[in-house]
């Protein structure tokens, strides 16, 4: 029999309404609204109704029987003819005295009747006893008796549900096969009702990890994603994602029921132990069918089995070793934050007319075991992880250290610029840390910039407004990295307190053949002089850009023309070689000829000032 919590539960039950007359549907919902009902699908035009039955899967249909286009009759019909809505309870609104019409439609299947006009506590009871009664049919249908999740028939039905919307929004699904390794045997020993008291608590396990809250963060970064945990009976048990942003991205996900199923269960006084193996299938990576992907699942499952269980299986083997490929990654990367195998190299910043080097901007490397690895290959899974916290925080830490260092050897006023993840504006500790190491380092703060890519700071501007401001007391600059590629309007750049934009390589690269590039680059270096921000060219690899940059106003380049990013030792002697003059004009010179060579009659002063 049903109890009193699922009684509650019917109030969130999703009660479709049908009526040609927007009054009629407005009362009813009004009413059922009294009541606590909060899931309402209402159709006024009959040809909707099949579709809005489809994707929205009801538990009630209130069908009015008189109506224009399609009547309630050959609704009734449709829908008794398709085999996911046999058993889906209808209750007819007809006026009372309409005997023959109600022998007809108890003929084509409808569960009940409510006499127009309505009486609102008759709607009341008949609303509630006929979900009783569904719930209790899809208690005995549907749920597994021992755990009451959902068993595996509708397990089917949602996953064929999930793959439809799914496909029409193109996001992903993921089921993962879950069973418990030797858990037949330990029932064996220890008998029936306390095998049945384990999977009680193995089902709560897994659903709290699946309702756990940052799930969402887990699998999609904004909380879209469903999740229902299923029982298929005996020791076997899935967990359906649908909404996911990529397949590997449920490993977490896995890795954490693995866990929970791996800690103690005391039953009595015994402290049972188990572990399970669990396979994994997405759509549309493996299969677009439901029955594929159940298989699929299941054969992944079997191969983790066979190799001893405790473990989690992809289906597919690219996302499989995309997945091992991650496993490993991260593991190094937290042994690299411990041996210490991250450097800083240096990319010599200059000034674009006297080519003296005027600082450089600090670049992050990792020197692993297996070789350099560059930071765009470590750095998202890094942020997945949150390892990009203390890697971050290294960086800052070490950039301020060599900066000091220079300060002290008296290398002349040298800036230099550090990046800033994207995380680290969301730690609410950021401010505080910063001011730590600067304090720490003893540096003299207006020497050092950050670098703030324009794709963080569009968002929530106002926020990051105040953010900047904070910054900005601690005495250091600021710089607006790869500037040109977040679509920020040029007004709100007014509002930051910044002190330099750099120009992104994407527009540099294009200077020589996009006139579009070259208006953007020109019109970014003309504001900024206005706004009064430094510029800075990035990834300068050519004459021609250097040249087309200097003529433009912009202050500052870097770019392999001049030098990659290098480790210190070697930026000192590109420093030292730029001060000396001749090396200076000879650059200037460089340059100068390349005006006249590509952009003809250009005057002769930019190289001569
Ligand atoms: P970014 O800050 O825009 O850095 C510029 C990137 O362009 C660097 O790549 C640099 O080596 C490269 N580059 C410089 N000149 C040229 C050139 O002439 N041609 C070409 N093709 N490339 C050039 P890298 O070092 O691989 O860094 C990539 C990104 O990784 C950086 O982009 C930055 O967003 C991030 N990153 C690197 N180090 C750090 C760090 O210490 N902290 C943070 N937060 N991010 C870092
Ligand atoms: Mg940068
Ligand atoms: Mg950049």
């Amino acid at each position: 029999m049903l109890q009193t919590g699922d009684l509650e539960k019917l109030k969130h039950s999703s009660i479709m309404i049908v009526d040609d007359e927007p009054i009629n549907v407005d009362v009813v919902q009004a009413f059922l609204e009294e009541d606590g009902y909060t899931e309402f699908v209402t159709v006024e035009d009959s040809r909707e109704v099949l579709e809005a039955l489809e994707k929205k899967a009801p538990d009630l249909l209130l069908l009015d029987l008189m109506m224009p286009h399609i009547s309630g009759f050959e609704i009734l019909q449709l829908i008794r003819s398709q085999n996911k809505f046999k058993f889906l309870p209808v209750i007819i609104l007809t006026a009372a005295t309409d005997t023959a019409n109600k022998l007809r439609a108890l003929e084509l299947g409808a569960t009940d009747f409510l006499a127009k006009p309505l009486d609102q506590s008759e709607l009341s009871l008949r609303v509630r006893n006929t979900l009783a009664a569904k719930a209790y049919q899809d208690q005995l249908a549907y749920y597994d008796p021992i755990t009451r999740l959902p068993n595996r028939q509708l397990f089917q039905e949602e996953l064929s549900w999930a793959l439809e919307n799914n496909r029409r929004d193109h996001d992903q699904v993921a089921l993962l096969n879950i069973e418990i390794d030797s858990f037949a045997s330990v029932k064996d020993t220890v008998g029936v009702d306390a095998g049945d008291q384990a999977l009680q608590v193995i089902a709560q396990r897994i659903e709290k990890v699946v309702r756990n809250s940052d799930i969402a963060g887990v699998v999609r970064i904004d909380g879209n994603v469903k999740s229902r945990v299923f029982h298929f009976g005996s020791y076997v048990f899935a967990v359906l994602l649908s909404r996911i942003a990529d397949a590997e991205s449920v490993a977490p996900v896995a890795d954490r029921i693995l866990e929970e199923i791996k800690l103690p269960i005391k039953i009595g006084i015994r402290e049972l132990g188990f572990t399970a193996s669990i396979g994994i299938a997405s759509y549309p990576n493996d299969s677009h069918e439901a029955t594929d992907l159940m298989r699929l699942a299941s054969r992944a499952m079997d191969y983790v089995k066979q190799r001893g269980g405790n473990q989690l299986q992809f289906s597919s083997s690219a996302i499989s070793s995309m997945y091992e490929k991650h496993i490993k990654l991260e593991t190094d990367l937290r042994r690299a934050l411990k041996n210490q195998e991250f450097l800083l190299y240096y990319q010599p910043q200059l000034d674009l007319i006297s080519g003296v080097v005027t600082g450089a901007e600090a670049l992050l490397r990792w020197d692993s075991p297996e070789g350099f690895i560059p930071p765009n290959d470590f750095i998202p899974l890094a942020e997945k992880t949150g390892l990009i916290l203390p890697i971050g925080e290294w960086a800052l830490t070490e950039a301020c250290r060599q900066l000091k260092e220079w300060q002290q050897l008296e290398k002349g006023p040298l800036q230099l610029s550090c990046n800033i993840f994207v995380k680290h504006l969301s730690d609410d500790q950021f401010i505080h840390k910063v001011k730590n190491i600067i304090v720490a380092s003893g540096i003299d703060p207006q020497f050092l910039t950050l670098e703030l890519t324009e794709s963080v700071l569009i968002e929530d501007v106002e926020e990051k407004i105040e953010l900047l401001a904070q910054l900005k007391e601690l005495g250091i600059k600021l710089s607006i990295d790869d500037f040109g590629t977040g679509y920020s309007s040029f007004s709100y750049l007014r509002k930051l307190p910044i002190d330099e934009l750099k120009i992104d390589r994407s527009f540099v690269k294009e200077i020589t053949t996009h006139s579009a590039s070259r208006a953007i680059v020109s019109t970014i270096v003309y504001l900024a002089r206005n706004l009064n921000l430094l510029t800075v060219a990035e990834g300068i690899e050519q004459l021609e850009e250097l040249t087309f940059m200097r003529k433009h106003g912009c202050k500052l380049f870097q770019g392999f023309y001049y030098s990659p990013a290098v480790p210190n030792a070697q930026f000192l002697s590109l420093l030292e070689d730029s001060q000396v003059p001749r090396a200076a004009a000879v650059f200037t010179t460089a340059a100068a000829r390349c005006d006249r060579s590509s952009e003809g009659n250009y005057p002769r002063s930019v190289a001569a000032r």
